[in-house]
């Protein structure tokens, strides 16, 4: 059985090593994400054309994912590094404070203020501290600790119920979207995006850049829930950021907005990451909790493209465990019979040709007893939209094109492999196609696999012909007898 669901690892200090991160993407790493929340330059570029020649080594591809840090709202440092706050404390978040102490601490976005009024709560570090604001003066906000805690430098904070109106991309995201496009990046993450302008202004500026990438949107916030619609249309993908989603939404709402977002991003054909506290205890242990392999595996049975490692690859002590333990417990969850078995594949509208095609093949696959599915496409579109359906039957996304089969790391279920169309017929094209696909060892001689291509080939345009086939059949036709 090849895993179906994609694991996404986050490269940190932990994963800079080239023997340790070369055993990671061994383990089965799809996708690499390069947090520009830490780091230079340098060390992304490093870690890119590390990651893509170990990759090659181990005759694997490995996408990029590049995640901007986007207007995370920080307290500024403290004169003794950190504080103790007690429930019943006064506090004053103060733009103008320069270095913090008891009484008040500073702030990297100086607008906060304007964006508060008494009653609000703040959640600081993860929600570890909680802030009722009981006035704002000017560029002081005037608050009373309903959580205590040790509160240190540079902690995130957060608005219960969102409304902090911190545009998504600052001018560090812009510097790194130029970076990003630099490295080649397979799909940019826009943090804290509001709504779907965030990601249309984003993809411009990857364009401007002369990048290629797909674009995420992280659903992190209050406000991108109430727009998940505009935002799905907008972005080609999204993260089930749960980190601070859970800050602004309250944890407890998290789990059932997991399961509507991964439908959400399924049904209007986008690709779906689950992230942050998978494997959180691995950080420091070689073993996940029980829970947290039943958070992997709901996060399968939900219908995620992929499951991502944070810090526990990022900073942890068992990045190389980690990847293991997803990897095995992905492919135990997909042994479940899938939840969103798709009971409207014959009565719902096709929008377009390609999309007609996806399903009548993943209709047929789900009849007969198709072995493989070998998809020659040049967009990887093709590949994207039978992956939305749900099914067994492993989709393999031929393309000559490398950009494409980066791409399509990230998507459930679909495997790149690298195809040369060339100027062959199109029958000598389906037949290369299907040796490609027995000399993986996916198929064998008798079984049934279906082929989909855009016909005239060579021409770059939609797919638009499906093909029921019996392997092996034609080379028997003409005597060809295998060594
Ligand atoms: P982050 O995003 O790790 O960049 O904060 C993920 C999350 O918030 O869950
Ligand atoms: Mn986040």
């Amino acid at each position: 059985m090849i895993r179906r669901t994609k694991i996404v690892t986050t490269l940190g200090p932990a994963s800079s090593n080239a023997k340790i991160l070369e055993r990671m993407i061994r383990a089965g790493v799809d996708v690499v994400r390069i947090n520009f929340s830490h780091g230079t330059r340098e060390q992304h570029i490093e870690f890119v054309e590390l990651t893509r020649s170990l990759a090659r080594k181990a005759g694997r591809t490995v996408g990029v994912l590049a995640d901007l840090q986007g207007p995370k709202i920080r307290v500024g440092k403290f004169e003794h590094g950190k504080i103790r706050l007690e429930v019943g404390d006064e506090f004053i978040l103060d733009a103008f404070c320069e270095l913090g102490n008891q009484e008040r601490v500073g702030l990297d976005y100086k607008e906060l203020p304007n964006d508060l009024e008494a009653g609000a709560i703040l959640m600081l570090d993860d929600g570890r501290i909680v802030l009722s604001v009981t006035s704002v003066k000017e560029h002081q906000v005037f608050c009373v600790v309903e959580q205590g805690g040790v509160l240190s430098n540079n902690k995130g904070i957060n608005r219960k119920g969102g409304g902090l109106g911190a545009p998504a991309l600052t001018s560090k995201d812009l510097e790194d979207i130029k970076i990003a496009a630099e490295f080649g990046a397979d799909y940019l993450a826009v943090s804290f995006v509001r709504s779907g302008d965030d990601i249309r202004q984003a993809r411009a500026l990857m364009q401007e850049a002369g990048g290629k990438g797909m674009i995420m949107a992280k659903i992190e916030r209050s406000e991108a829930i109430l727009a998940l619609e505009d935002i799905l249309e907008a972005s080609d993908a999204i993260m089930v950021a749960r980190g601070d989603l859970a800050v602004e939404v309250g944890d407890a709402a998290v789990p059932a907005l997991q399961k509507r977002m991964i439908r959400s991003a399924r049904m209007s054909n986008k690709v779906v990451v689950t992230a942050t506290q998978m494997m959180e205890s691995m950080i420091t242990n070689p073993i996940p909790t029980r829970a947290e392999v039943s958070d992997v595996a709901n996060a399968v049975l939900d219908g995620t493209d992929a499951v991502m490692l944070s810090a526990e690859s990022a900073a942890g002590e068992y990045p190389v465990e980690a990847v293991e333990a997803m990897a095995r417990v992905c492919l135990e969850a997909e042994k479940e019979y899938l939840v969103n078995t798709d009971r409207r594949i014959t009565t719902i509208s096709q929008a377009t040709i390609e999309e007609a095609i996806a399903r009548a093949t993943m209709f047929t696959a789900s009849g007969l007893q198709i072995r493989a599915i070998a998809a020659l496409t040049q967009s990887g579109v093709t590949a994207l939209l039978m992956s939305r359906r749900s099914s067994k039957v492993p989709i393999f996304a031929l393309s000559p094109n490398e950009e494409t089969r980066r791409r399509v790391t990230l998507f459930r279920g679909v495997y790149p492999v690298d195809f040369d169309v060339g100027l062959s017929d199109p029958e000598e094209i389906l037949n290369r196609a299907e040796q490609e696909l027995l000399n993986r060892g996916v198929v064998r001689h008798g079984d049934i696999m279906v082929m989909t291509i855009g016909e005239p080939v060579g021409k770059s345009g939609g797919t638009n012909t499906m093909k029921i086939i019996r392997v092996g059949e034609w080379r028997s036709r003409q005597g060809i007898v295998d060594a």
